[in-house]
């Protein structure tokens, strides 16, 4: 399905459309007070934003450092190319520890890889330990955003998913009590869980450690408990010394939900005795596109969400309007680097407004990114009913005569052409839109009558 075609069943539910959008734009605005508070915040950003380009232009040479610092402590590392090579690592480690349940914490990396489904078609039970992500887990849904992966989930349908699945009493919707009831279901889980996978976001190349941020301390609960910690993580995900985390732990909480910093920032160096840590690197179309110049720096990307959580169609449309595992501004300039086909409305999914870029920590030139999309895009997969408008479209506004001339016609036939000749189906453009209002002159003639 396409964006715009998704984006319409969203919005098909007005008042839950309007709510989504109000809720996310509540995070923005907290993002925007509290990065207001630290006077060096854009300094912060550029710093964050050199070092993240500084790893790129040397990111073998980084990974190695890793790999060996890492090895080192004891850790197990691994590389898997793609999101199979992935999974089958995982479910390797899995099966040498005779495991048939984990506890996994958020990671968007594996559900970039499809982990959950493929260990779940392995006999191996997958329990999401983030609360958003457990109640997505219940419902079979894929987090609609990345930070926040329950948002277009209203309180009433939570307690109604929870009444159903853990028994809680009906009707009661009171967040403290069904938070208990989540918390009790999930401590068997834990306790009786062999293997813990986490997500990763920073490896350090100087210590060979990583780190994990959670706001509910689930990674951690599940890491020490289990024998065996599987780290999932983009080959991204590094930095050069332990002093940067300072500046990315600063910036990634502020911009992600407003506060000053995440609960559990949790450092893995080393396994504990008796202990095993593996950690797999996985590329995954991240190592093609830090080949495409004009995309690569997307992957500095540190997922705080903020882009999203700003956007006005991703408010609007929804996390899973994308159909791609990172939705939102971000997640449009990724998904075409891994199928150009498949995600070619996704770039087109903006209003080029900026914000995306205004936010990001990192400072990605996001919609400048989107822009460029467009271009490779409409080469190879564009509309020809578009293409042919655009085409045009641009004739028009190269001759003033021609445009004068074509906005009085419009400006009349808009009137009182019908409805079903404006809006034909083999106008693309205006399949997802509705035109404004038609003025009663142009610009131009108000502007002589009113500025002499
Ligand atoms: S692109 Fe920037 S704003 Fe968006 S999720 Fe990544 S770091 Fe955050």
């Amino acid at each position: 399905m396409s964006h715009p075609q998704a984006a319409g069943e969203f919005l098909k539910d007005q008042a839950k459309a309007k709510w989504h959008d109000e809720t996310l734009w509540f995070v923005r605005d907290k993002r925007d007070r509290i990065s207001k508070t630290i006077p060096e915040w854009e300094d912060l950003r550029e710093l964050a934003s050199q070092i993240k380009d500084h790893v790129l232009s040397k990111l073998d040479s980084y990974l190695e450092e890793f790999e060996r610092n890492a090895q080192k402590n004891g850790i197990k590392i691994h590389w898997a190319k793609d999101a199979e090579e992935h999974n089958q690592i995982v479910l390797s480690i899995l099966q040498e520890q005779n495991c048939t349940a984990i506890v996994k914490s958020k990671s968007i990396l594996t559900e970039e890889c499809h982990l959950n489904p493929f260990l779940e078609k392995n006999g191996i039970e997958v329990v999401d330990t983030d609360l958003g992500e457990r109640i997505v887990q219940f419902l079979n849904q894929p987090p609609s955003h990345i930070v926040l992966p329950a948002i277009h989930l209203k309180k009433g349908e939570i307690s109604e998913l929870f009444h159903e699945k853990l028994q809680t009493e009906k009707g009661n919707e009171d967040p403290a009590y069904l938070t208990h009831a989540a918390r009790l279901h999930l401590r068997e889980k834990f306790l009786s869980a062999k293997v813990a996978i986490t997500g990763v976001n920073f490896g350090v190349a100087e210590t060979g450690e990583f780190v994990v941020c959670t706001n509910e301390g689930n990674a951690d609960m599940g890491v020490h408990l289990a024998q065996v910690h599987i780290a999932c993580m983009g080959i991204e995900k590094i930095i050069p010394r332990r002093k940067d985390l300072g500046v990315f732990l600063r910036l990634l909480a502020r911009s992600a939900t407003g506060q000053p910093v995440t609960n559990y920032n949790s450092h893995f160096r080393s396994p504990s005795a008796g202990k095993e840590i593996h950690l797999i690197l996985v590329d995954n179309g991240r190592t093609a596109q830090l080949a495409r110049e004009k995309f690569r720096n997307s992957l500095k990307c540190i997922r705080c969400g903020a882009c999203m959580n700003t956007c006005p169609i991703y408010r609007r449309s929804g996390g899973y309007s994308y159909g791609s595992t990172v939705p939102g501004p971000i997640g449009s300039i990724l998904s075409p680097g891994l199928d150009m086909k498949k995600y070619s409305t996704l770039p087109f999914a903006s209003t080029l407004c900026g914000s995306c870029s205004d936010v990001c920590p990192v400072k990605i030139n996001i919609h400048e990114q989107l822009y460029e999309w467009r271009q490779e895009i409409t080469k190879t997969h564009g509309e020809l009913g578009k293409n042919l408008s655009m085409k045009l479209a641009s004739g028009i506004f190269k001759s003033p005569l021609a445009y004068k001339l074509s906005g009085s016609l419009m400006r009349s036939a808009l009137k009182t052409l019908p409805k079903s000749l404006i809006y034909h189906p083999i106008n693309s453009w205006g399949k997802g839109r509705n035109l404004p209002e038609t003025p009663q002159e142009s610009f131009k003639d108000w502007y002589k009558k009113n500025r002499k």
